[in-house]
C-alpha cells in the first residue's frame, strides 16, 4: 500500500521532497500556510533563481555541517539538480558557474514545480499553518498526526520542510520549525541571519548617492581578521552589503549580537598588491598642481568613495592640491587601502537571504529522519545547514528535500 505523506511547507524543500515522494508513488499532501507554493522560491537569485553551482563542495557550507554535506552532495550533488529540473522541463544554463533557468525567471521554475505536483496527484493545502506532529497509534500501528491552525491530519511519514526566519514577510518565514521541532524533542542550534547586510555606527559617514564597486572587504575583531571577501561592495546611507558582505555575513553577525566590536575595513585598490600600491601613490605626487582636492580625487576613484574620504579626513574638497603636503596625500590616500567602518547590526531576518542555525545535526540521519522519530524528516533551511551565495542553499534544499521524499516513500 502507497504510503501516506504530509509534506509541512510548499516551499523548494517541501515541492522537491513532494515530487520525489509522488513519483515513487506516495500520497501525498502539501500542507502550505501561504496562499501560494514557492514564494520565497520565485524571489531567488534576484528573480532569476540560482539554483545551484558548478563549483560544488562541501566547503561551500557552514563548518559544522561540512562533513554531513560531503556525504550528502555524493548522494545527491549538482547533477542530480539539473537532471531533476531537465525531468520538469526546465533548462539550465550556466554563468561562470552560476546555474540559472535559460528563462531567467524564477516564475518559471514554480511552475514547472506546481505543474509536476499537479501532474502527479500531490494534493496542497493552502492557507493552514502546521502548529505541531503528534505520535499516534492506529490499530497498532504508529502514524504521525499533524495539527494545524484548522485541522488535524494522520500520515504514515511526515516532511517538515517550513523554512527559517530569513527573507520579506510575504514569504511566511515565521520560524514555526524551530518549536515544532524542539517539541519534538530536537535540539536547535542558535540561529543567526545570515547571507546579510550591516548597519554602520550612527558616527559613520556613508555615501548619501549610493556605491557600487569592487573591492576586498576584512571584518576585525580586534586586529584579527574574522572574514575576508572580495567582490562587488554596495555602500549606502543605511549601511554596507553586496556579495562580500553577505558571504561574510554569518560569522559576523554571531560576534556582533554578542556586543563584540566589529570594524569592516575595506580596500578599495584590491588588485594592487602593497608595492604597487605604493608606488601609484608616488604616481600620484605628481598631480599636486592647482588642480582642487576633489578634482584630484575624482580621478583616483568613484567619486561617492572620494567624499566620503573627504569627509573623514576633514579637509575642504576645493583645497589645492598643490598647497597639501606629500605626506598628508600619502595619508589621504591610504584611506582607499585600509577604510574603516564601525558595524552596528545586521539588517536583520527580513533582509536576509538565510539563517544560520536551526535543527542539529545531530538529531538527522543521512537519510534526513530524525533520530527522535524514524518517520518524521527535516529537510532544508530549518536544519543547521547554510550555504555561501551563489546557488548553494538551493542545492541543499533539493539535496534534503529529494532525499528525504525518497525514503519516506519507501
Ligand atoms: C531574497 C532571497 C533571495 C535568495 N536567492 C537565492 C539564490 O539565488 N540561490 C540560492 O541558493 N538561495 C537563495 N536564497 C535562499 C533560498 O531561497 C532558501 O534557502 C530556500 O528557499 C529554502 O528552502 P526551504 O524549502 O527550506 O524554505 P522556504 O523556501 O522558505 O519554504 C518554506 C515554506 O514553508 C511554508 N511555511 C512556513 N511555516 C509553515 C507552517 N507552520 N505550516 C505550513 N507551511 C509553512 C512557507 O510559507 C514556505 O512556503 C534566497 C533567499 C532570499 C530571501
Amino acid at each position: 500500500m502507497s504510503k501516506k505523506i504530509i509534506v509541512l511547507g510548499g516551499g523548494a524543500s517541501g515541492m522537491c521532497a513532494a515530487i520525489y515522494a509522488a513519483r515513487n508513488g506516495a500520497d501525498v499532501t502539501i500542507i502550505e500556510k501561504n496562499d501560494q507554493l514557492g514564494k520565497k522560491l520565485s524571489m531567488t537569485g534576484n528573480g532569476r533563481c540560482n539554483l545551484s553551482n558548478l563549483d560544488m563542495n562541501e566547503k561551500m557550507y557552514n563548518a559544522s555541517a561540512e562533513k554531513r554535506m560531503k556525504q550528502w552532495l555524493s548522494v545527491y550533488g549538482v547533477l542530480d539538480v539539473i537532471n531533476f529540473f531537465k525531468s520538469l522541463g526546465i533548462v539550465i544554463k550556466s554563468e561562470d558557474g552560476y546555474l540559472y533557468p535559460v528563462s531567467g525567471q524564477a516564475a518559471t521554475v514554480v511552475d514547472a514545480f506546481k505543474n509536476e505536483l499537479k501532474r502527479l496527484g500531490v494534493e496542497v493545502i493552502f492557507g493552514q499553518q502546521g502548529k505541531r506532529v503528534e505520535i499516534v497509534e492506529e490499530d497498532g500501528v504508529k502514524k504521525y498526526k499533524v495539527v494545524t491552525n484548522v485541522a488535524s491530519f494522520i500520515a504514515d511519514r511526515v516532511i517538515i520542510a517550513v523554512g527559517s526566519y530569513a527573507g520579506a514577510k510575504s514569504t511566511m518565514s515565521t520560524g514555526d520549525g524551530y518549536y515544532m521541532c524542539q517539541q519534538l524533542g530536537m535540539t536547535i542550534k542558535e540561529t543567526h541571519p545570515a547571507l546579510v547586510g550591516f548597519k554602520c555606527d550612527d558616527d559613520e559617514i556613508l555615501p548619501e548617492n549610493g556605491v557600487r564597486c569592487t573591492a576586498e572587504i576584512s571584518f576585525l575583531l580586534g586586529n584579527e581578521a574574522i572574514a575576508t571577501e572580495y567582490g562587488e561592495l554596495q555602500l549606502t546611507k543605511d549601511g554596507i552589503s553586496g556579495i562580500p558582505v553577505m558571504q561574510a555575513s554569518g560569522k559576523v553577525e554571531k560576534f556582533l549580537s554578542e556586543g563584540k566590536p566589529i570594524y569592516a575595513s575595506i580596500n578599495f585598490f584590491p588588485d594592487y598588491d602593497d608595492e604597487d600600491y605604493s608606488s601609484l601613490v608616488k604616481e600620484m605626487m605628481r598631480f599636486r598642481d592647482d588642480r582642487t582636492l576633489l578634482e584630484f580625487l575624482n580621478g583616483y576613484h568613484n567619486s561617492n568613495v572620494n567624499e566620503m574620504v573627504i569627509r573623514r579626513t576633514k579637509m575642504g574638497r576645493t583645497m589645492k592640491m598643490k598647497n597639501i603636503s606629500e605626506s598628508m596625500v600619502d595619508s589621504i590616500l591610504s584611506n582607499y587601502r585600509e577604510y574603516k567602518i564601525k558595524l552596528k547590526e545586521s539588517f536583520g531576518y527580513e533582509k536576509a537571504q538565510v539563517t544560520s542555525g536551526g535543527v542539529s545535526l545531530g538529531d538527522i540521519r543521512d537519510d534526513m529522519t530524525t533520530k527522535v522519530h524514524d518517520g518524521i524528516f527535516v529537510v532544508g533551511e530549518l536544519v543547521d545547514v547554510d550555504g555561501r551565495c551563489g546557488g548553494y542553499n538551493l542545492q541543499w534544499a533539493f539535496t534534503s528535500g529529494s532525499i528525504a521524499g525518497t525514503v519516506a516513500s519507501l
